[in-house]
């Protein structure tokens, strides 16, 4: 069985999406784009999650993370499933890459994940 391990976002009919449902994704899409554009929802302003989601502390998990990426990537390579190992591999290069101005948006991401979270919170507390 094949792993999927192309990350990021498949669009419309790639996806299996059929054309009634397109808006919905656009506007999914949008909303995705109009959080990791703001920089303001990885810093520490409302809503916020207490002391161990801070900004820093959750640098600190981004870090950890990527770190657990790569070694699960050489022992996937050890293992001889380079498959696994890529998607490793891309997934820790991916998060690796996130930073301000450069958001990955990944969910898999401490600092995006943490962005949505404050994103849908603060939705929520609007409607
Ligand atoms: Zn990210």
């Amino acid at each position: 069985m094949k792993r999927p391990h192309k990350l990021g976002v498949m669009g419309g009919r790639k996806a299996g999406i059929s054309r009634s449902q397109k808006p919905i994704l656009q506007r999914h899409l949008q909303a995705h784009a109009a959080v990791i554009n703001n920089e303001a929802w990885y810093g520490d302003g409302e809503p916020s999650f207490g002391k161990t989601f801070t900004a820093a502390e959750t640098a600190k998990r981004h870090t950890l993370v990527i770190g657990l990426l790569y070694r699960a990537a050489k022992k996937a390579t050890k293992a001889k499933d380079t498959e696994l190992a890529d998607a490793y591999s891309c997934l820790a290069d991916k998060l690796y890459a996130c930073r301000p101005r450069f958001r990955c948006g990944s969910l898999a991401c401490a600092q995006c994940a943490r962005a949505f979270q404050k994103a849908k919170v603060v939705r929520r507390q609007i409607i």
